[in-house]
């Protein structure tokens, strides 16, 4: 496409914060939005003398109004368990009045739209590996249900804007995805084992780690637009998972094993069978080269550690 106005919220997360890059190297003007609940003004650094670049800081739960843009990419969100669960109201808000607010100026501006969703509208999935044509397995009223219905409940209403107003949107379920820039203290799999081995502490596998994800290197997702299941096809074990951060590390960590948290899912993959077909689209960075990726970042983030406790 040629040049654009494209709109980001969520813009100093870590996902957005990658899609940002790609679409000004792309040429097109980028206004990112974020209200730092969970995003940090440092994932933006770079591009503070960029003159495509543009940023508010701006609660879209509030009624806001950017001016006249191509295209809109709803990203904001608490993603990491620990924090939609510390966030839990604001959660839900930026996943209800937040997405129909955003959807209300892409019917007004006549923008397409694309709503960042995620593998958490399948729950604890009974369906192995989850196609998109599979509804899920939501707890509605447990600790994850902040997220996972807030989630489902956006997608409900781009499907209505779609279906109603004729906004060109689209929705993308996105798997498991890390890499630089990801919260070091975050709470999840990939930044918990990291940190923990760069550390040298005891890497916490929750119950017995036989429990499966499907990791994405950041840089396999950044410029998808359209409906879909993204994610990395290929499973591991949570325990198969510390044992490749040790190996990656080279890190003398024991593992410590803790108790489940409640509804975490018991497997997770992506069906990509629709992205390959329609898309073309593929991961092409697998959990051993991506781990190497990141850990340059991770380093970074234990030192800062570091360098902070000695002040
Ligand atoms: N997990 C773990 N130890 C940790 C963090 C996470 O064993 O220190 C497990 C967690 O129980 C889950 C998986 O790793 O089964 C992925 O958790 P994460 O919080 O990264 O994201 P989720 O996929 O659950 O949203």
């Amino acid at each position: 496409m040629g040049k654009r106005r494209i709109v980001v919220t969520g813009a100093a997360g870590f996902l957005a914060s990658h899609l940002c890059d790609v679409l000004l190297s792309e040429g097109h003007d980028v206004h990112g939005i974020d209200n730092l609940a969970t995003g940090k003004m440092g994932n933006l650094a770079h591009l503070a003398s960029e003159p495509r670049f543009s940023f508010a800081e701006q609660d879209i739960c509030q009624s806001f109004d950017p001016g006249p843009f191509d295209y809109i990419f709803n990203m904001a969100s608490p993603a990491s368990p620990a924090d939609y669960m510390r966030l839990g109201i604001e959660t839900l808000q930026v996943g209800s009045t937040g997405t129909l607010n955003t959807l209300e100026l892409a019917k007004k501006y006549k923008a397409g739209y694309l709503h960042a969703s995620t593998s958490e509208c399948y729950g604890d999935p009974l369906v192995h590996p989850q196609v998109e044509t599979y509804w899920g397995n939501v707890n509605p009223i447990g600790p994850r249900s902040v997220y996972d219905e807030a989630k489902r409940f956006s997608e409900s209403a781009v499907a209505a804007y779609e279906r109603y107003h004729g906004v060109n949107t689209h929705l993308v379920r996105i798997f498991n995805t890390y890499g630089p820039r990801l919260q070091a203290n975050d709470g999840r799999v990939i930044s918990n084992f990291m940190m923990q081995a760069l550390r040298g502490d005891p890497l916490t596998i929750y119950a017995d780690g036989s429990q499966t994800r499907s990791f994405c290197y950041v840089s396999d997702l950044s410029d998808e637009h359209l409906p879909t299941n993204i994610g990395n096809p290929v499973e591991w074990t949570i325990l198969e998972c510390a044992k490749e951060v040790l190996a990656i590390t080279g890190s003398k960590s024991e593992i410590s094993f803790q108790p489940l948290p409640q509804d975490d899912p018991k497997q997770r993959r992506p069906d990509i069978t629709k992205a390959r077909t329609l898309l073309g689209w593929e991961p092409k960075v697998m959990l051993h080269e991506g781990l190497g990726l990141s850990l340059p970042y991770f380093k970074s983030c234990v030192e800062a550690e570091k360098s902070a406790a000695s002040v």
